[in-house]
């Protein structure tokens, strides 16, 4: 039996030999879908150690891949973070950084390369349901980015003049802020002010048109990418799944997206796709802490969304693709999503990005490659023009800095945020195999590793600016702005 065994793993072990090489075999390049929840915390899925509520979708699809436990966004906020996962490039080094808004007047330059770019010079259909947040001004609309087909919000949710934190306000005091949010299909808005029923609907109508984008591309290539508008505040769910969870509408907004997950996995599996399409889930930020009750959990890890801690920029993240993934896998490596894009385009054999990109490769890793290490010596969080933190291995080293601090007494309830308390770290050093929720200063006990993590900062500096130290840095390119 062990025999036949060890023989079953040769063999698999001899299969996989070739899974890199899909592009220079004869058979079809894979779909991709990529899902991509908005403000989801680290803790949020059952597979992570949610409570409260079940994602048994989203934990079959961990069961039979590959579940990140150190998985980074760039940073921990809407557009920056879309930045990086779309381009392949820290945010900074295009110059998106924050969440950009209605009266924003920039987007991802024309000159720069998205994921999605990438996939149609392998002629593969290309959608976007759901929130776009690159620049929502026609030049800069995901249909000018390589995507065929776009529905959806063009920023964020809570970015609307019906917000239960200006609800008090007269209407057209909120509209000089806030106007009408539309919802918008290919370039052109087909709802010009979206109303909390509607937003009720917007799982279920990306989920809808992600299936039947998946039916009607069937015998071809297709890129999915769905960046749901939810579990942003302010929290809607269908009638379907109000009262499901056992922990009030933060719960059922979950498990709403997880149903989508399982209407996808099912498309897949019904059309005869699942063996050759890989699924990616993960989360743009962690938890928006300010808003309690309506904010998910990082399970333990320190603060949430707007911060450079693990709470803010480490990330639950699942990929799937039987037969080319081995089932039930963990990977501790840490990587992040500037690695999506360069894995994928080697993945189907097309050229990177002719401007340089940060991501690299990561295949080895998701494959489950023994010994297989994060291609990274180390990855770089700032928050806004600010380096804050380095990771390299299990060390991360913070650079002082202020932050916003959520606890308990601070926190708001019920769709209305609280009120964060302003707090500073100096120079401090984690070590996060042995300290995951960076409690404990090691730095005076590891100047070694100090010295070395400030040397990698410093070449970051060099090359993405920081506000800190006043340096420009010599790699950042032009941001996309709106002719006058
Ligand atoms: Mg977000």
């Amino acid at each position: 039996m062990r025999l036949f065994s060890c023989f079953v793993l040769s063999l698999f072990a001899l299969l996989n030999i070739g899974v890199v090489e899909i592009s220079s075999a004869n058979d079809r390049s894979p779909n991709v879908v990529l899902i991509y929840a908005d403000d989801l915390g680290y803790g949020d899925l059952g597979c992570y150690g949610a409570k409260g509520w079940t994602t048994p979708n989203l934990d079959r699809l961990a069961a039979k891949g590959m579940r990140f436990t150190d998985f980074y966004v760039a940073q921990a906020v809407c557009s920056a973070s879309r930045t990086a996962l779309l381009t392949g490039c820290y945010p900074n080094r295009l110059g998106i950084l924050g969440a950009l808004g209605p009266k924003s007047q920039n987007g991802i330059h024309a000159d720069e390369t998205t994921l999605a770019e990438v996939l149609k010079s392998r002629e593969y259909a290309t959608a976007i349901f759901g929130k776009w947040h690159l620049g929502h001004h026609p030049q800069f609309l995901p249909t000018r980015h390589g995507f065929d087909e776009y529905f959806g919000l063009p920023y964020s949710n809570d970015m609307w003049p019906y917000h239960p934190g200006v609800a008090h306000l007269p209407l057209e005091d909120r509209l000089k802020n806030w106007p009408y949010l539309p919802l918008i299909e290919g370039d052109k808005i087909v709802n010009a002010n979206v109303t909390g029923d509607e937003q009720a609907k917007l799982t279920t109508w990306y989920t809808e048109r992600s299936v039947e984008f998946i039916e009607r591309n069937r015998e071809r290539p297709f890129f999915l990418y769905l960046p749901h508008a939810m579990p942003h505040v302010p929290l809607f769910v269908s009638d379907k799944q109000k009262g499901k969870s056992s922990h009030g509408l933060y719960g059922d907004v979950i498990q709403e997206i997880d149903w989508s997950v399982g209407e996808i996995t099912a498309t897949l599996e019904r059309l005869g796709l699942t063996q050759n399409t890989l699924v990616i889930f993960t989360s743009d930020n962690g938890p928006w802490l300010t808003y309690g009750n309506h904010a998910g959990g990082s399970d333990g890890l320190r603060e949430g969304k707007g911060t450079a801690w693990e709470g803010g920029v480490r990330v639950p993240c699942v990929m799937s693709w039987p037969g080319k993934i081995p089932a039930g896998q963990t990977c501790a490596e840490p990587v992040m999503t500037i690695d999506i894009l360069p894995t994928i385009t080697k993945l189907v054999g097309a050229e990177l990005p002719k401007k340089p990109i940060d991501g690299l490769d990561i295949w080895p890793l998701i494959n489950g490659t023994q010994n297989a290490k994060s291609p990274h010596e180390a990855l770089y969080f700032y928050w806004g023009q600010h380096l804050q933190a380095v990771r390299s291995g299990q060390w991360k080293l913070h650079f002082p800095h202020p932050f916003v601090s959520v606890s308990s007494t601070n926190a708001g309830a019920d769709g209305k945020p609280g009120k964060a308390a302003q707090k500073e770290i100096g120079l401090a050093l984690f070590d996060l195999n042995a300290d995951r929720a960076e409690t404990t200063d090691v730095a005076e006990k590891h100047s070694d590793v100090v010295a070395r993590l400030t040397v990698l900062a410093d070449k970051a500096r060099a090359d993405l600016g920081d506000s800190a130290t006043k340096q420009k840095g010599s790699g950042v390119r032009e941001v996309g702005i709106i002719k006058p």
